[in-house]
């Protein structure tokens, strides 16, 4: 008969096995290309607001010089 402490263990087991699940999702790629707002050539883009943009425009910094 299982006990609260098996039944917290299989808990404790199955949470675990969500979060590794969870982190082996890809991620995204992105794209290289034109980017929408500067219009300066960069090897991977992100979507942002439906359009495609460098990393600098997307966290609204200046790209260094
Ligand atoms: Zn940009």
């Amino acid at each position: 008969m299982a006990d609260h402490i098996d039944m917290a263990n299989d808990l404790a087991e199955a949470e675990t096995a969500r979060h590794i699940a969870a982190a082996r999702q890809p991620i995204p790629v992105g794209v290289a290309g034109q980017c929408e707002q500067c219009g300066d050539e960069f090897p991977r883009l992100v979507r942002d607001h439906g359009g495609l943009r460098c990393g600098f425009c997307r966290d609204g910094r200046r790209k260094p010089r």
